[in-house]
């Protein structure tokens, strides 16, 4: 039996990874659960999946988990250093799906105890790739891509040279707002920019793929994880979203990897590897879907892609000054103190501020480092907000 932890497994990544466990249910053991703040979903999945144990962020929900798991025999536990501890329990394989830069400790600790870390929670890789990957190899432990670009990268990648690789073109839906104009995006809500066109996700990474902060941060995270160049990565958006991404290669070969708008098909293909097993997938009609659309991403409507270039160069902390800014950017807007193109000015102006005062050695990122370059990122953003809105 394969012993899996679930971290995030009350998100939607979570939950569909969930569901590929519980169609398979005699495989595997589920050692470790953890949700933010949703305990009425995390009771059901520990009682369902027989958990060994169930951890959530919030400390003052220790008492509600534990009495809602009284009778079942399933450890609890709650607050930061407990979601980390989670990702210690001894497991096989590790689904990394807490959105946003928690989502690195208990990563970090999955990688230490030597699982294979199926990592969805780009953000880790954004704001410490290095430290990620380093962390994995000393420790021999493999780090497999869950985001649907990079496993489509991945899987093109299978038994090729990496010297023969000349580019990748990673593809984008466009968002909620992929043909609207410069002015009706100064005033788009968080309402409108919460919906996908093809995808069903979580809140944030909904609203981070209309703006293309999401996008920039596959950017920056292919150049991290598969150690591309940044003039090798190249984004073109393709509303209809079946092409997740293309590996070109020295000769001019292209290699797409195509497939339904479906997370379970990345889960899965890191949840069966190295073997591919059947999944519960579509299997896509393409003469159905018909035509398939490319086009070169407009830069002025949506600048975080012109950002991730300026990450993508300078690496170092410039990654979690980036990634903290973002997220405190987008917890802003989200509030409504700020509009939808100011997140982009936010981000520029903390990136420009921060990295010149930090004074952080690029060239070692510990877990404390990026921590700090975090914090100064989310300060940064509060007070250009601040002086924004006055
Ligand atoms: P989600 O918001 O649906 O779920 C996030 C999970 O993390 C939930 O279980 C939540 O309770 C938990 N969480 C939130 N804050 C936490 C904290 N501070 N500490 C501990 N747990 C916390 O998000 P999602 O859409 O499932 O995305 C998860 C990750 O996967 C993100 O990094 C996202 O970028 C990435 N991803 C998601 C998709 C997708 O289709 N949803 C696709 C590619 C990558
Ligand atoms: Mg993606």
């Amino acid at each position: 039996m394969k012993r899996v932890s679930v971290l995030g497994a009350t998100g939607s990544i979570g939950q569909n990874t969930l569901d590929l466990i519980r169609r398979d249910r005699d495989a595997y053991q589920v050692v470790a659960l953890t949700a933010g703040q949703n305990i009425e979903q995390l009771v059901r999945d520990a009682r369902e999946f027989h958990a060994e144990l169930a951890v959530t962020a919030d400390e003052t929900q220790l008492e509600t988990l534990r009495d809602a798991l009284a009778d079942t025999g399933v450890e609890v536990a709650a607050g930061e250093q407990a979601i980390i501890e989670s990702g210690a329990r001894p497991a096989d394989w590790v689904m990394s799906a807490i959105v946003g830069f928690a989502g690195l400790a208990p990563g970090l600790a999955a990688l230490e105890q030597g699982a294979t870390l199926a990592l969805a929670n780009k953000e880790s890789l954004v704001a410490a790739g290095a430290l990620l990957l380093d962390t994995a190899q000393q420790h021999n432990a493999k780090v497999l891509p869950v985001d649907s670009e990079h496993s489509a990268i991945f899987q093109a990648l299978i038994g090729e040279d990496p010297k023969a690789v000349s580019r990748v073109i990673i593809t984008a839906s466009g968002g909620a707002f992929r043909d609207w104009p410069i002015e009706k995006l100064t005033t788009a809500t968080a309402a409108e920019a919460a919906t996908h066109p093809n995808w069903d996700m979580g809140q944030r990474i909904t609203i981070d793929s209309a703006s293309m902060f999401n996008k920039a941060l596959e950017m920056i995270e292919a150049r991290e994880f598969f150690n591309f160049t940044p003039d090798q990565i190249e984004v073109l958006v393709h509303p209809q979203s079946l092409v997740h991404a293309l590996v070109g290669f020295c000769d001019g070969g292209l290699m797409a990897h195509v497939g339904p708008h479906d997370m379970r098909h990345a889960i899965g293909f890191a949840l069966n590897w190295p073997e591919r097993r059947p999944l519960p997938v579509d299997m896509l009609d393409l003469a159905k879907a018909g035509t398939l659309d490319f086009e070169t991403p407009d830069l002025d409507r949506f600048p975080p892609l012109r950002l991730a270039r300026h990450v993508m160069e300078k690496r170092g902390h410039s990654g979690a000054v980036f990634n903290g800014a973002k997220e405190r950017a987008l917890d802003h807007f989200i509030a409504g103190r700020i509009g939808f193109l100011q997140m982009s000015e936010v981000v520029e102006e903390v990136l420009t501020r921060i990295l010149h005062q930090c004074g952080l050695n690029d060239d070692v990122i510990t877990l404390d480092t990026a921590r700090k370059a975090d914090h100064l990122a989310r300060d940064g953003a509060d007070a250009v907000v601040q002086e924004l809105i006055g």
